[in-house]
């Protein structure tokens, strides 16, 4: 395993600011990374050992990202992913083994909206974080989220400098006429995963475009990672 840090810990870097040994996250190398994902198992997901997608206040979440760290280790919880909207201060804040530096964002791809989750990124990437959201309204509101300006293709190249890999958050909910006409494109931008293990709760205000059924096809047909969470808005893990 590579391990490398998004921040300087030399002595003097330590000694200038003492408070950035708290903020130090480990990361693994691009390739490890993928490894570790693909070694998650569909019951990781389903039996709530691993969540790859929570909001927290940090976006429009009503989770304390702090709070959120613990009730996955009382529950016993392999990995987790904090993934606000549009931002990744949280991850300034909150460092554990447990937690993978995430986010997701908004993003248009031709005539479809959709949400792009990102992991394993150095949170302290300057050019990932110059796409991130400029006031508390863009890791909030959809109707301002709605109109992001984001590049597909450099969103994901920027994750992609910034160490992490792009996943497809809740495809059902993309309106595209053929999801896996859809799926194709964005492999050939970089996609390297798709969120198969989603709950699709009707109350969400999400409406399903198409049937989950198809999702684990087009996940092993273009040898997508395979990805879950639960899109938790709430306070409490299950
Ligand atoms: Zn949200
Ligand atoms: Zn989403």
């Amino acid at each position: 395993m590579t391990y490398t840090t998004g921040i300087c810990v030399c002595l003097l870097c330590i000694s200038l600011n003492p408070q950035k040994i708290f903020l130090k996250h480990f990361y693994l190398s691009y390739n490890d990374f993928i490894t570790n994902m693909r070694n998650f198992t569909k019951e990781d997901f389903t039996n709530n050992k691993v969540n790859l997608h929570i909001h927290t206040t940090f976006s429009d979440g009503k989770a304390d990202a702090f709070d959120i760290v613990k009730q996955a280790k009382d529950k016993g919880y392999k990995k987790i992913a904090i993934c606000d909207h549009n931002t990744m201060e949280a991850h300034k804040v909150v460092k554990d083994n447990i937690l993978i530096p995430a986010v997701e964002f908004d993003v248009w791809c031709g005539y479809v909206f959709l949400h792009l989750l990102a992991y394993n990124v150095d949170v302290n990437n300057e050019e990932l974080q110059a796409v991130c959201a400029k006031s508390k309204k863009e890791t909030e509101l959809d109707i301002i989220r709605f109109f992001s300006k984001r590049d597909i293709k450099k969103l994901i190249q920027a994750i992609h400098n910034a160490g992490g890999i792009a996943v497809l958050a809740h495809p059902c909910c993309c309106w595209a006429l053929s999801l896996d006409r859809f799926v194709k494109k964005l492999v050939s931008y970089g996609l390297d995963g798709i969120e198969v293990y989603y709950p699709y709760p009707r109350w969400r205000k999400y409406i399903r475009f198409s049937n989950p059924d198809c999702i684990e096809k087009i996940a092993e047909k273009y040898n997508l990672i395979k990805t879950g969470g639960t899109d938790l808005h709430g306070k409490f893990l299950n």
